[in-house]
């Protein structure tokens, strides 16, 4: 391995500095196969429960009328995550379009939507309307409200008993910190806080959004009371081969609207042919557990190495664990270039371009964006990203390998080193 990093022009220092802290987390990574293993086991049951057979993965086009294997897939889906219903397809483009179905097939003029841990991921703000945009929920009269984490991270109860209105019809959960310095929640924790705002309006629907939190932990928020969770097929639970698509498990009632929302009423779920992509969604499911403890494995590493340096990062090298995102707070500008064109020159795709801040749509400042990979824009594959606003946070994910993942955090490094941008 020396000569190796050698030849990817690591300097010794720096490599030295990596190997040290790899070899203090095998306990870490210990733990971390234990849930992989575990949720390996009930992704493998499922499939054998649902009797899935190479019929499955058989294509479809047109209307996509009786395609038995979307329908068993989706079955598989609402087995591991324990839900009545799901729908997963790749006509669900991306995670905040599984998402802006959700809302839109359960929210009617007239109801209000409340995120009760403050504001949520920067593509949502212009489906809800928080930005004004053509077609956002605020156009078709659902007001919006929002009840802000308390300054340590707890959830503002009273605030949150406050917001709950008879017009309240929805409330949205945000499992992973996204694009802000917050904590990312526990399931456990989701549980509570669900549990909560149904005591106070039992009626209430409750919408985890749980992207880059599956397989962290051996339960999904659908295990503590989440009528919906949704999420994204190019990060965890596509496991690196899914194409493109997006996931909505959660009662009957619900994914029912949100497939009359994707399609068109009176067509719903039935219609929606999947043409070749199936075995990579099955195949990427299969493989998912593993994928996201090889991802999370490089993010307890990311936080190791830099945390030693002195820089802040959330979560700490200790903490538990509840997505695959790791934010190191840089400090400048120039270090979260450098950390990006690190991650990039590390890629097996891409390798040789360098990623440059710009605007992005959806998002209010500009971004850059560290990924080389197969599946484009694919976030569980090792990938970096962050606003260019200060704090200069990344959020790196993402490795479909944790060998991967490494290299790709020893070059980060390595950028930052031969730049003069840390001292080791
Ligand atoms: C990625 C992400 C989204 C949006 O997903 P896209 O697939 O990028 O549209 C929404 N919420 C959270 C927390 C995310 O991480």
């Amino acid at each position: 391995m020396k000569n190796f990093y050698a030849s990817f022009g690591v300097d010794d220092a720096v490599a030295a500095r990596c190997e040290a802290v790899a070899e203090g987390l095998r306990d870490r990574f210990e733990a971390i196969d234990a849930v992989a293993e575990y949720n390996q086991a009930r992704v493998l049951r499922a499939m054998q429960r649902c009797r899935v057979d190479a019929g499955c993965f058989a294509g479809s086009t047109g209307y996509g009328y009786d395609d038995i294997g979307r329908d068993t897939l989706e079955r598989v889906y609402a087995e591991v995550f324990h839900t009545e219903a799901a729908l997963v397809r790749p006509q669900l483009v991306c995670g905040t379009h599984a998402l802006a179905v959700a809302l839109g097939a359960n929210l009617l003029p007239g109801d209000e939507l409340l995120s009760p841990v403050g504001k949520p991921y920067d593509t949502l703000e212009e489906v809800i309307g928080i930005r004004p945009s053509p077609c956002s929920l605020a156009e078709y009269g659902v007001s919006y409200r929002q009840v802000d984490l308390l300054p340590g991270g707890g959830f503002d109860y009273e605030g949150i008993r406050a917001a709950i209105t008879p017009r309240t019809k929805l409330v949205t959960i945000q499992r992973s910190k996204g694009y802000a310095l917050r904590p990312t929640l526990s399931v456990e924790r989701i549980g509570e806080l669900i549990a909560f705002c149904k005591s106070i309006k039992p009626d209430l629907l409750c919408m985890v959004d749980n992207c880059y939190g599956e397989f962290v932990e051996a339960s999904e928020p659908s295990d503590a009371g989440a009528d919906m969770v949704v999420g994204s097929l190019i990060k965890n639970p596509g496991g690196g081969l899914a194409p493109i698509g997006g996931y909505i498990c959660g009662t009957k009632q619900c994914v029912g609207r949100c497939a009359y929302r994707l399609s068109a009423p009176g067509l719903g779920q039935e219609v929606g042919a999947s043409l070749d992509v199936k075995t990579s969604l099955y195949q990427g499911f299969f493989l998912a557990p593993v994928t996201v403890s090889g991802a999370l494995k490089g993010a307890v590493f990311a936080a190791k190495l830099y945390e030693g340096l002195g820089f802040r990062v959330l979560p700490d090298g200790s903490e538990s664990r509840h997505d695959i995102i790791q934010a190191i707070e840089l400090g400048s500008a120039e270090r979260l270039v450098a950390f990006c064109e690190g991650i990039q020159s590390a890629a097996p795709v891409d390798s040789y371009v360098k990623p440059v801040p710009a605007p992005m749509p959806g998002y209010d400042s500009p971004v850059i964006m560290a990924a080389g990979a197969f599946v484009q824009g694919s976030s569980i594959e090792l990938s970096a990203d962050g606003p260019l606003r200060p704090p200069y946070s990344v959020f790196f994910q993402g490795g479909l390998t944790w060998f991967h993942a490494k290299t790709g955090i020893v070059m980060s490094l390595q950028k930052l080193w031969e730049k003069g941008l840390i001292t080791l």
